[in-house]
């Protein structure tokens, strides 16, 4: 029986045609964002099932982590290129949300990350993200919590450019202290909880390890991190 909710569907795509984000196939669910084929190329690592993979091995003495995952590898000139452009300069929202929902379904077959509580996107410079309008790693965290049905935290953490205090350091001091400082705002929503730290991208893992060792000072948090792509250097 043909139901109206899908005459409806059928007739906002003759009007406002839905097509894949990545190869521009025409798809018709207007709750996806990439077809079939495309989802089925998508480089994914299966970091979550493994433990000591490639990302764990990165931070073994930088900071202490329960588990750690990025769920595609990323490389230049390919569909998940496309993915990150559209969500971090095209305003693409939505995309974040679906890409976010994306990454739940992997983490919650994982017993690794089975008792994750909370989830704190890496916050971005307040100048950026206003200029965005946005944190894509935001939107991820909010999809993934629409698929783990856990809060998302983000009063947390901030992350602020270098203070006056530090324009008295040296130059090299001050060059460490680009990535800017991160700074504890809140700790009821995530003491004595088991936190995932969620960002779009990890290539170095700097700013995830300096983010991350500031969130290890509230009492009882323990930290696992996600993010959506590994660029391998
Ligand atoms: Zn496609």
């Amino acid at each position: 029986m043909i139901k109206l909710a899908d005459i409806k569907d059928a007739f906002l795509h003759m009007l406002f045609p839905h097509v894949c984000t990545g190869c521009g196939n025409d798809i018709v669910s207007t709750h996806n964002f990439l077809c079939l084929s495309c989802l089925n190329a998508m480089p994914e690592t299966q970091f979550q099932f493994f433990l000591s993979n490639p990302i764990e091995k990165s931070f073994w003495g930088r900071m202490p982590l329960n588990a750690a995952t990025a769920q595609y590898y990323f490389t230049k000139e390919s569909l998940m290129q496309i993915l990150l452009h559209e969500l971090k300069y095209k305003g693409n929202r939505e995309l974040g949300f679906y890409l976010g929902r994306l990454m739940g379904e992997q983490i919650i077959q994982s017993e690794r990350f089975a008792g994750i509580e909370a989830l704190v996107p890496l916050p971005l410079y307040p100048s950026r993200e206003r200029k965005r309008g946005y944190n894509q790693s935001e939107l991820l965290c909010h999809g993934m919590a629409d698929v783990l049905m856990i809060p998302v935290i983000t009063n947390a953490i901030a992350r602020n450019k270098f203070t006056d205090s530090q324009t008295k350091k040296g130059r090299v001091e001050r060059w460490k202290n680009m990535e800017g400082k991160f700074e504890i705002m809140n700790t009821d929503s995530v003491c004595n909880r088991h936190v995932l730290l969620v960002d779009d991208v990890i290539t170095t893992g700097a700013t995830m390890e300096a983010c991350g060792n500031e969130l290890l000072k509230i009492p009882g948090l323990s930290l696992s991190i996600a993010s959506l792509c590994y660029a391998t250097q």
